[in-house]
């Protein structure tokens, strides 16, 4: 194991020069660590100086298997030597499988295909409009959710702060506070075609639905005939031990997105809804060009084949039991820790002041996290995380935590 350093990392020669190529010639709308990431390797990820990193934040959520997963590596070497890219007019093996694994393991419908959560969600919006022809347009969304960045789900993202400066927005979105149903009941009306809803708030501060939340969603979806759509393009893919979210809550929606883990960090989105209303997304009517392409296809069996071959869902439980008992000890002896949130392996831990220095502090100790919210780290491990990690994150997110809460 490593030891655990504690200064900011040297920006070494090698580094420079890519942010330099960077300043000249990429866009700057990420604020980026001056990092520079060349090899990862389940939990563990090197950047250009050779300096290792633990990362409890793989791939903004992306890489559920780690870096790298062996098997997920030899399934796409295996497809893009043979098959990179043919579009949907054509059938294509993996495509169909992949399709079949996941109407197995989630409410028996089919799949649509696209490549990111963004993509995923405007198929949604369509599929909600479609059935009506358009007439029943309005959609009941949650204040704290994230759907994504294009124009759409931009506009079907309740905070405002992801608005300035773009409007108009799309119309026909209508926010409830989360959690309210009583609002969700006062907002529907005979132009109400859907509501759209993250079972667990992941940008939003990893904030799972309170009980009966979804329920109550699905009993008014059931009584106003609105299509209920669960955005699980955080929480889904097994990440909180279960297939996906919502079936921790006993709520099945009638049209679930997912893309980040998908594919075990190649780039990949799905659409799955009933088959009652997957023929409203007709021919003509939606499309993706990259779409359930072999390469993603490949990735996205491999993925669910790797947990099911090793375990991983069963492995999360034990995980996010270690991580629970680790941080919330940390919450009773720091008074900085308000809150733990441990949902598999989505994690929340929500702090009395800003968190952005957290990260700057775990950084110095070669651990890679998020803060969202201003004020929430956020965890999204990979699933297959050793308990030896769970230990060794814990311990330098802890010496972090209480590093920035002496200062306060
Ligand atoms: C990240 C995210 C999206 C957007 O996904 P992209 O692949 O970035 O377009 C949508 N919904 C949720 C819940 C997300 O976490």
């Amino acid at each position: 194991m490593a030891t655990i350093e504690s200064a900011p990392p040297a920006v070494g020669s090698h580094t420079q020069a890519v942010i330099d190529t960077f300043s000249r010639y990429v866009v700057p709308n990420y604020r980026r660590f001056p990092v520079c990431l060349v090899r990862g390797e389940g939990s563990r990820i090197w950047d250009a100086e050779g300096a290792e990193y633990l990362d409890l934040f793989p791939g903004w959520g992306c890489n559920l298997l780690g870096h790298c997963p062996a098997p997920v590596v030899r399934a796409v070497q295996e497809q893009v030597a043979r098959l990179i890219h043919v579009p949907n007019s054509w059938y294509i093996e993996p495509q169909g499988e992949w399709a079949r694994l996941l109407s197995e393991r989630s409410f028996g419908g089919q799949a649509f295909f696209c490549n990111s959560g963004t993509e995923a969600n405007e198929a949604a919006i369509k599929l909600v409009r479609l059935r009506t022809n358009g007439e029943r347009y309005k959609i009941i969304t949650f204040q704290g959710g994230f759907h994504g960045r294009t124009m759409g789900s931009i506009s079907a993202t309740a905070q405002p702060k992801y608005h300035e400066g773009l409007g108009p927005m799309v119309a026909g979105f209508q926010y409830a506070p989360h959690g309210d149903l009583a609002a969700v009941e006062r907002l529907v009306d005979d132009k109400t075609g859907g509501i759209l809803v993250e079972p667990i708030l992941g940008e939003g501060g990893v904030v799972p639905s309170p009980p009966g939340f979804l329920q109550g969603l699905r009993r008014i979806a059931d009584e106003h005939d609105l299509l209920l759509v669960f955005d699980e393009v955080q929480c889904g893919c097994g990440r909180t031990g279960r297939w996906f979210a919502h079936q921790q809550f006993d709520v099945v929606p009638d049209v679930m997105t997912l893309a980040k883990s998908l594919c075990a960090g190649i780039a990949g989105g799905a659409l799955l809804t009933t088959v009652e209303n997957a023929r409203h997304l007709r021919p003509g009517m939606h499309a993706s060009t990259f779409g359930g392409n072999p390469i993603a296809a490949a990735a996205g069996i491999a993925a669910i084949r790797m947990i099911e071959d090793e375990g991983l869902l069963e492995h999360v439980a034990r995980a996010a039991e270690l991580f629970r008992t680790r941080l919330e000890s940390l919450r009773e002896r720091c008074d900085g820790v308000r809150a733990v949130r441990v949902m598999g392996m989505m994690i929340g831990v929500e702090l009395a002041f800003d968190g952005a220095p957290v990260v700057q502090a775990a950084l110095e100790r070669r651990l890679l996290i998020n803060c969202t919210q201003g004020n929430v780290i956020r965890l999204l491990p990979a699933m297959n995380i050793a308990p030896a990690e769970v230990e060794e994150g814990c311990d330098r997110l802890a010496a972090a935590i209480l590093d920035v809460a002496g200062r306060q």
